[in-house]
């Protein structure tokens, strides 16, 4: 690969990658985020942080994940090798907590006691709690009150975990009104508070530092898959809402020749304009703090995101996903939630395993992959989560109320 396309995967010190990423934010944050970004700098080369990281993500998170050969899976779909790798099986039920607990290390070390996160559907929210609660720390978490409303049941398990509640009343009253009214709130709080971002998104150093602490999920399955089939994969496949769980394991494979493929939600379709695709739809602009693929009206305002999928309704998507774009190192896609419901009933009935609907979405385009790579293929799927906490949405999506995301 030539030096123009290695150089640029990684940011400048102000955290561009390319004509993406970077800090615009408001002046009165700037000091915090410089300090963060210090700080993390320091600790991300510091062998006594990585062996506590490490410590923690096998005894109290569970890894490594499994990295499992779906077989039946991979028999109704080209009779290649379809592999899922498990972080639906790491405490709290997705790959969220390898970041909150990267993050909650950072905190302490800055000498932060407290914890605050956005939270859309709850799960961020809830594996900010579980860390804030390891740590013994204190914990806010700022949510919409449209989403406080129909994600009664994660608002229920932060409290239990001792965290505290902010309703956010703005905008639609949901993830991005939530996201925007912390990033305000920080300003004010930044002396004893440390702000946990739950993807690869908003101002640097967030999406350098979350795809690192994610990128275990990569380097795992490097390991594994080379244990059990003695080469790498053809193809890595990942859902995409902020884009933390496929820049996790993508971040692993770049300087191979592995597909990468991002599956974005495309909700009732592209040409409906209710979707989740920003890459596949959206247009260059700025959100939380981070330049990227934003779907916007003409007039530049944030438009709904819409998916079936809580996880995945998200109007922005990491910067260094846009780079990837724009220079073809990985491919973009859609799965419509009809699909994608698709998928996860498949999957449920063949493999026994209930995805998280957002990996349903990874899983239906690895089906459609399997059948064109035919029995040669050999794919990895993240099953970034497991579909517990989906099992209403489904029911409600089948009986055509769609609830709270219409
Ligand atoms: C939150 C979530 C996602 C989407 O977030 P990314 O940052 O794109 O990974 C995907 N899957 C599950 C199970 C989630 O909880």
């Amino acid at each position: 690969m030539s030096a123009e396309i290695n150089i640029p995967y990684e940011p400048d010190e102000n955290g561009h990658f390319g004509q993406f990423g970077g800090r615009y934010v408001a002046e009165t944050l700037m000091p915090i985020l410089i300090e963060v970004a210090r700080s993390y700098e320091e600790m991300h080369g510091d062998d006594a942080f990585q062996q506590e990281f490490r410590r923690l993500l096998e005894v109290y998170v569970g890894r490594p994940s499994p990295l499992y050969l779906a077989e039946r899976f991979s028999a109704a779909h080209g009779g290649g090798r379809i592999y899922f790798k498990r972080e639906d099986l790491n405490h709290t039920g997705a790959h969220k907590i390898n970041n909150t607990i990267g993050q909650a290390l950072l905190a302490r070390r800055m000498g932060k006691q407290r914890l605050m996160a956005e939270t859309g559907a709850g799960q961020h929210g809830v594996a900010t709690a579980t860390a804030a609660a390891l740590f013994g720390m204190e914990c806010d978490v700022y949510m919409g009150t449209e989403d406080m409303r129909r994600q009664a049941p994660n608002v229920q398990r932060m409290e239990m975990l001792g965290a505290r509640l902010v309703p956010v009343n703005s905008g639609t009253c949901t993830l991005k009104d939530a996201m925007s009214e912390a990033l305000r709130a920080w300003v004010s709080t930044c002396v004893d508070t440390f702000y946990v971002i739950g993807s690869v998104a908003g101002p640097h150093p967030y999406p350098v530092m979350v795809r690192d602490f994610q990128r275990v999920i990569g380097d795992e399955t490097r390991e594994q898959i080379l244990a059990s089939e003695g080469r790498l994969p053809d193809q890595i496949i990942a859902c995409v809402g902020g884009g933390s769980n496929a820049a996790g394991i993508f971040a692993a494979f770049l300087e191979d020749s592995v597909a990468l493929i991002g599956v974005e939600a495309a909700g009732h379709g592209i040409a409906s304009g209710e979707h989740a695709a920003s890459i596949g739809a959206g247009r260059v602009g700025i959100l939380h703090g981070t330049k990227s693929y934003v779907l916007q009206d003409d007039q530049g305002q944030i438009l709904n995101a819409h998916s079936v999928s809580a996880g995945l309704d998200y109007p922005g998507v990491g910067p260094q996903h846009a780079l990837w774009a724009e220079r073809g190192r990985a491919e973009y896609c859609g799965i419509t939630d009809e699909e994608a419901v698709a998928a996860f009933h498949e999957v449920t009935l063949l493999e026994g395993i209930i995805p998280a609907l957002e990996s349903a979405h990874a899983v239906a385009e690895a089906g459609k992959r399997g059948e064109q790579l035919g029995p040669e293929g050999l794919i990895v799927v993240n099953m970034s989560g497991r579909g517990d906490k989906d099992l209403d949405n489904v029911r409600d999506y089948e009986a055509g109320r769609d609830k709270g995301h219409a």
